[in-house]
């Protein structure tokens, strides 16, 4: 058993090396725990300085960044601007609110601007065409129609009477091959509910002639070259400052005998959308001696209210723009 035991020790040299050098062993194991507990803590700390730092490293980086960071926030550096694009679109949507009556994209307030080609461009009921006001396009304007499109069998029955006498007639509507028998749709409509109610009332027809409603630029710039010149303010108007070429205005002729009494018309032409556009008192500030044919259509809204106040087309443009009417241009 001794000699067993014996050899078990020399089996082990481990457990001999560790009896016959305890103190050195001893010294180890502590120096081996106080490198663990010590390795241990570097961890810890190294754990904890590592959360703390981290925060504060980012800072640094996010500072440089800041400021890309703050100009892609801000609309104005470039950077932002190709993402901040539909920002500025809303914009424009905004000034319309201080919307001017009178002007619409179709007119411009240069009078020496050359009319550039373009059709269908926009009317506006209450869109100012004058010596001030010019329309922009030599084309035609949108919602455009043949007057016997519009108005009804009672016009359209009596337009080809034959032998029929021209002042005896309801109706008369002489068209033309030419683009003068066209007129707005919405205007004929009302005009058609207009010379009903005349012929009603008094029994007598109206005639809208060849030249009467709309024209086109080179006809209405004819009429201008070949004015009579010792009518001043003029009758007529340069082709881009007339607004027969917006299809609104029309010369009516009463078929009432010759007499050409004109006072149904100039007191109820409001209830159906119309307003004697060139009166005799207003010339001063339309322009245009009276023309008590001139009919223009603004619709049944600003057409009355134009009648209680008595205000001509510019003076109510510029009333209902808050406008001073003592600067309205004098001719
Ligand atoms: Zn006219």
């Amino acid at each position: 058993m001794a000699q067993q035991k014996r050899k078990k020790r020399y089996k082990h040299p481990v457990k001999r090396f560790i009896r016959n050098h305890f103190e050195l062993c001893a010294v180890l194991f502590v120096l081996v725990v106080l490198l663990g507990l010590f390795l241990i803590g570097f961890g810890i700390y190294k754990l904890f300085a590592g959360s703390s730092d981290s925060p504060k490293d980012p800072a640094g980086p996010t500072t440089t960044l800041s400021p890309t960071d703050t100009v892609r926030n801000d609309p104005t550096p470039t950077p932002g601007e190709p993402t901040g694009t539909p920002e500025p679109t809303p914009m424009p949507t905004a000034t319309p609110t201080p919307k001017l009556y009178g002007i619409n994209e179709s007119v411009t307030t240069d009078v020496d601007a050359e009319p550039i080609p373009g059709d269908n461009w926009p009317v506006d009921y209450l869109m100012l065409v004058n010596w001030e006001h010019r329309l922009k396009y030599s084309g035609n304007p949108e919602n455009l129609v043949r007057l016997d499109e519009i108005l009804t069998e009672s016009w359209y029955t009596i337009q080809n009477p034959g032998s029929v006498a021209e002042k005896s007639r309801d109706f008369v509507i002489v068209t033309d091959e030419d683009n003068y028998d066209r007129g707005n749709r919405v205007a004929l409509t009302y005009l058609d509910q207009m010379c009903k109610g005349y012929h009603a009332e008094t029994g007598f027809g109206v005639k809208v002639s060849q030249t009467g409603a709309y024209r086109n630029y080179a006809t209405q710039d004819k009429f201008w070259n070949n004015r009579d010149r010792s009518i001043n303010p003029p009758r007529t108007i340069p082709g881009n400052a007339s607004e027969h070429r917006t299809g609104l205005g029309f010369d009516i002729w009463v078929l009432d005998k010759e007499k050409y009494d004109y006072t149904w018309f100039r007191n109820n032409c409001y209830k159906y959308g119309f307003i004697l556009r060139y009166p005799s008192d207003k010339s001063k500030i339309t322009g245009i001696t009276y023309e008590q044919w001139h009919f223009r259509y603004v619709g049944v809204e600003a057409a009355t209210e134009m009648h209680e106040l008595k205000y001509c087309l510019e003076e109510y443009i510029a009333y209902k723009n808050g406008q001073d009417l003592s600067t309205l241009p004098k001719h």
